[in-house]
């Protein structure tokens, strides 16, 4: 029942709203641009403030079915109020960075390895993702696909978010080959699918947030992997700055 303004547009940094519920720790909204958890990426941070008095958002979450911003302090605000709401942009933007960058290592290692991704996390400074079938990964292979990503990021391709009925999003994904084995899984009352596209590279549907060119990431170095069992191997990563 929240509007998610950070479906369409990923840059909003500021925005107005109206509270519709409130407790003693979180407040729910009729509109926000907070992320909430989900997907593997972690749940945005900030500020909200009555004009009066500023409150620190610690994080964003879905439960319930609610938008939920939990807050730092008791909670002040109250039901109908309008309230103006801040994001912690930088942290905001490095999980864009880090969201566009992971999906781009995921496709490569499908395309390059025939892996299938089988989860990730999306936190500021210490992202990764988990693949499967990989037993082992040595140091040939991850400077090799270092390269490999760090080579598709600075093509500067434009990211764009498309909203496709889901039967269309499922033919679309599969007719070029990209991984469509999850989508099934989503209930079947979600009838558009939120789709982001790496120009002709890659297709995927994602909630999260992503940057509008890969030319923003600037390039992903891999850290430590480990063996996470079932022939699963999670891969760390972090992200090096834009060549100015
Ligand atoms: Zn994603």
């Amino acid at each position: 029942m929240t509007e998610l303004l950070h479906m369409k547009d990923n840059y909003i940094k500021e925005f107005d709203a109206k509270v519709v519920e409130v407790d003693d720790d979180y407040v729910v909204l009729d509109q926000t641009a907070f992320y909430p958890e989900g997907g593997g990426q972690t749940g945005d941070r900030g500020w909200l403030t009555d004009g009066s008095e500023e409150v620190v958002v610690l994080k964003t979450i879905k439960a319930e079915g609610q938008v939920r911003h939990l807050l730092g302090d008791m909670n002040p605000f109250q039901v109908g109020q309008p309230v103006h709401g801040r994001l912690d942009w930088d942290f905001r933007y490095e999980c864009m960075r880090f969201h566009t960058a992971q999906h781009i290592l995921s496709r490569y290692l499908q395309h390059n390895y025939g892996l299938e991704t089988v989860g990730n996390n999306i936190t500021p400074g210490k992202s990764r993702a988990d693949y499967h079938p990989l037993e082992s990964f040595d140091e040939d292979m991850k400077r090799e696909v270092e390269a490999g990503v760090n080579e598709i990021i600075s093509r500067n391709i434009d990211v764009e978010i498309r909203f496709m009925p889901r039967e269309e999003a499922i033919a679309y994904l599969n007719e070029r080959g990209y991984q469509t084995r999850y989508l099934e899984m989503v209930p079947k009352s979600v009838k558009i699918f939120r789709v982001i596209i790496i120009g002709d590279y890659d297709a995927s549907s994602c909630a999260g947030t992503h940057v509008a060119n890969t030319g923003e990431i600037g390039g992903i170095k891999i850290g430590k992997t480990k063996n996470v069992g079932a022939g699963k191997r999670r891969i760390y990563f972090s992200l090096l700055p834009p060549q100015t």
